[in-house]
């Protein structure tokens, strides 16, 4: 199914997993995504390379088919389209195909030192008119929306503008970088709206659950630290156990508030921990 039928049922409520590492043992995902599976989120969507790992498109599709054809949930494949050439991409759309996978986010990526820019996907827009372009309707593409503007726009418009092209490139769906501040959400949902984007967009939210994760994620992302969560911080960065409960009923509250205000749903990106995604899950469905 693809995912934009999902919203016709109401809020959509989905797990972003990654493979793990290069090197890693892949038994540590095998049991992320088996447990992650049986909260039996609307879908799940498995990241390609994230973090800048030196890790395949192996990975990302072994994991989609997993949560597909065992699991029997939507999968989304990440593709990051910077460092592949057509003929890659072909290869990669041609082996989801072979695993019904239908769905797939199509993402530019980071550009990253050493990373060998094949410079026919500069942005992921092209990406996604090429996947239209030669596969038409068969895969449900989705694309990537950042509340706080991306790093590196050059202001607020300009990011809108390149979101709207990205829309009519044939994005169907927008999956939402984490952030801290629902009202940072609900004014950039104001602006889209506005600019006539009118596909359904799933707030992503991502539970802290130490005080390193934060300074990473801060760093990263660049979003912005109201002063509730600066204040948890604060008085829980030294204790990791107290920082992770703290942590949790944060994100809790952010999705109440979030679904309460009419978000078309909650992507939710918690680091495959079957723990912290439970519990925030069962608190809000
Ligand atoms: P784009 O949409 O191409 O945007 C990148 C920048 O270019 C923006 O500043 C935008 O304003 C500008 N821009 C866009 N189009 C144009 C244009 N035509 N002309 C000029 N400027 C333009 N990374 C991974 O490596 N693997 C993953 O699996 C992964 N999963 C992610 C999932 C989500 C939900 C999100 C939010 C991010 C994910 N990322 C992943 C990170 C992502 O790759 C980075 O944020 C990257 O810097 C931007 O990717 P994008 O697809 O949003 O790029």
């Amino acid at each position: 199914m693809k995912t934009t039928n999902l919203f016709m049922q109401g809020p959509v409520f989905s797990i972003e997993v990654y493979p793990v590492k290069k090197n890693a043992p892949i038994e540590v995902v095998y049991r992320a995504v088996d447990a992650l599976a049986g909260l039996a989120p609307d879908f799940i969507s498995v990241t390609y390379g994230a973090g800048g790992g030196a890790v395949t498109s192996a990975a990302t599709v072994e994991i989609a088919s997993l949560v597909k054809n065992t699991y029997g949930i939507e999968a989304v494949a990440h593709i990051r389209g910077i460092d592949l050439t057509a003929p890659e991409v072909d290869s990669l759309l041609g082996r989801l195909r072979r695993h019904n996978i239908e769905n797939v986010l199509a993402l530019r990526g980071d550009v990253l030192p050493g990373m060998e820019q094949t410079g026919e996907f500069n942005h992921a827009s092209d990406l996604a008119s090429y996947i239209h372009a030669e596969c038409g309707d068969e895969f449900n593409v989705l694309g990537a929306a950042y509340p706080e503007v991306h790093t590196e726009a050059a202001d607020a418009e300009s990011d809108l503008a390149m979101l709207a092209l990205k829309v009519r490139s044939g994005v169907s769906h927008l999956l939402t970088q984490l952030f801290f501040d629902n009202d940072a959400y609900f004014r950039f949902l104001e602006r889209v709206r506005a600019a006539g984007i009118d596909v359904p967009i799933q707030p992503g939210i991502m539970p802290i659950v130490n005080a390193r994760q934060v300074e990473r994620m801060v760093q990263l992302s660049g979003c912005s630290q109201p002063p509730a969560f600066r204040a948890m911080i604060e008085r829980y960065g030294d204790d990791d156990a107290s920082l992770r409960a703290a942590g949790i009923e944060y994100a809790i509250e952010q999705c109440r508030d979030l679904l309460a205000r009419g978000a078309d749903g909650i992507h939710l990106y918690p680091m495959n921990d079957p723990d912290t995604a439970s519990a925030i899950l069962s608190a809000i469905r």
